[in-house]
């Protein structure tokens, strides 16, 4: 069923993800209505693979942007009945562990069919490029301590599954959509596009910013906050540090995320619940669409 006050609500969600503190030039790459349809694609799954983790090369470690949002997701997704498995690398699993999420760390042809996965999603997980090697958005080529798990992304869009990509910075998998633009205006962008598309692609100024804009945006489709609260996103990043974790853009063990303090990326999250518990108000004052009405 459609609520009138549905649409707007998710594009104030999508407008508040994309805000762009890093100053990276994603406003350009924001597809309007692709939050609401990434949601509206996942309210009603069983199986969910989200796959996430960015090892920092120049660090050697994970970073502290995306498992906080592949965790926010994954819950919010099960308190919907749904059954979310976690796919990311050896070298991020200690991190997802740290979490309490079991990743899977594994890949390769053959794991999509033997998962069976009902749609995927990505979240900060670099994708290829076009010369086929995979960057860090200095344009360095991490390939080495790279699994390719964008295989899986590009099997499941020719197996015709729902994808959805979250990213914050071109590189990542699902900025293949908008490739070009990327080139365009992106530092390093002509080098380190990603070219492997998601059907759904959330672009957020931080990606887990886009991670909880899904989340709100499930919530607003669903009529319930399912967010994570202020306290579990302190103790998940202060976990990730105590795990090795260190912050993107940084490259410190320092509880910010992409050289954003913390409490930056918590504002964000508590204007998303706003807007969330904020339709549901509206959600108890108002009838359905008048198209809905028949249904
Ligand atoms: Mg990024
Ligand atoms: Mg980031």
């Amino acid at each position: 069923m459609h609520r009138a006050s549905e649409k707007p609500a998710i594009q104030d969600i999508e407008r508040l993800i994309a805000q762009d503190p890093g100053r990276r030039g994603i406003g350009a790459l924001v597809q309007p209505g692709h939050l609401e349809g990434a949601a509206r694609a996942l309210l009603a799954v069983g199986r969910v693979l989200i796959a996430g983790g960015f090892y920092v090369l120049e660090a050697g470690a994970g970073e502290t942007d995306g498992p906080p949002g592949v965790k926010a997701l994954g819950q919010a997704l099960t308190k919907l009945g749904a059954n979310p498995l976690y796919v990311t690398d050896a070298l991020n699993r200690p991190l997802f562990e740290r979490l309490g999420l079991a990743p899977l760390h594994e890949h390769g042809p053959g794991l999509l069919a033997r998962l069976a996965p009902d749609a995927l999603v990505a979240i900060e997980r670099v994708g290829r490029a076009a010369d086929g090697r995979y960057y860090n958005m200095r344009g360095r080529d991490i390939s080495a301590v790279t699994a390719p798990l964008d295989e899986m992304f590009l099997a499941a869009a020719a197996a015709g599954l729902p994808t959805v990509g979250i990213g914050d910075g071109g590189n990542e998998i699902g900025m293949g959509r908008v490739a070009e633009l990327v080139r365009q205006t992106v530092a390093e962008g002509a080098r380190i596009a990603c070219v492997v598309p998601t059907e759904h692609l959330i672009v957020a100024g931080v990606s887990n910013w886009g991670a909880w804009g899904l989340v709100g945006a499930l919530g607003v489709l669903a009529g319930r906050d399912l967010l994570p609260s202020v306290v579990e996103v302190r103790a998940d990043v202060a976990a990730l540090l105590a795990a090795g974790a260190v912050d993107g853009v940084t490259r410190r063990p320092e509880p910010t995320v992409d050289g954003l303090p913390l409490e930056a990326s918590l504002a964000v999250l508590e204007a998303i619940r706003a807007v969330v518990t904020g339709s549901l108000g509206a959600r108890e004052a108002q009838p359905s669409a008048a198209g809905d009405a028949a249904c």
